[in-house]
């Protein structure tokens, strides 16, 4: 996959109110400014990586590209699902993101069911995938211990 490993930091902001939260996986989508610094040729779908909230612990992620209904669908958006639990949301937070491999294009579901048990499965294939050797090293990347001010991507 093109891009890959792909870096990335900016404000976590309110999303378009899907009901991620609801169903006990939320997503910290990212401002519109950020998704348009993404390669516009970008695949949309499901990717793993790291994440890390602030200069908080990096955690493992699942992440979707997709298009925004904010949008007409015309623009994408950027969700990252930290697999952590937090006390508390993080709007307004510096969220700081590698994205490391590529699991599957995005899918319609023909139930709220089929469709939770998709992204477990995409939470386990990238639980799994992360702690390959290759792939776990990036948790320690310099990346994550820059000061916050750059927000850059390369
Ligand atoms: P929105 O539509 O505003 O994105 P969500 O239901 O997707 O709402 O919830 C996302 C918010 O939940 C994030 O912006 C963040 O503040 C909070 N949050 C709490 N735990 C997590 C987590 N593990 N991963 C991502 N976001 C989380
Ligand atoms: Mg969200």
């Amino acid at each position: 996959m093109r891009h890959l490993p792909y870096f990335c930091r900016g404000e976590v902001v309110k999303g378009f109110g899907r009901g991620s939260k609801e169903l006990g996986i939320p997503t910290a989508n990212f401002s519109e400014q950020v998704v348009e610094s993404f390669p516009s040729d970008i695949s949309t779908g499901i990717y793993y990586g790291w994440a890390c909230v602030g200069n908080g612990d990096v955690h493992k992620m699942v992440l979707s590209i997709g298009w925004n209904p904010s949008y007409k669908n015309i623009k994408k958006s950027v969700e990252t699902h930290i697999i952590h639990t937090f006390k508390d949301d993080f709007y307004g937070e510096i969220l700081s993101i590698v994205i490391v491999g590529y699991i599957q294009s995005e899918k319609n579901f023909s139930s709220l069911e089929a469709l939770i048990s998709a992204i477990q499965e995409d939470i386990e294939e990238a639980k799994r995938q992360l702690d390959l050797p290759e792939h776990f090293k990036l948790k320690d990347d310099n990346f994550f211990h820059l000061p916050e001010g750059k927000t850059v991507n390369r």
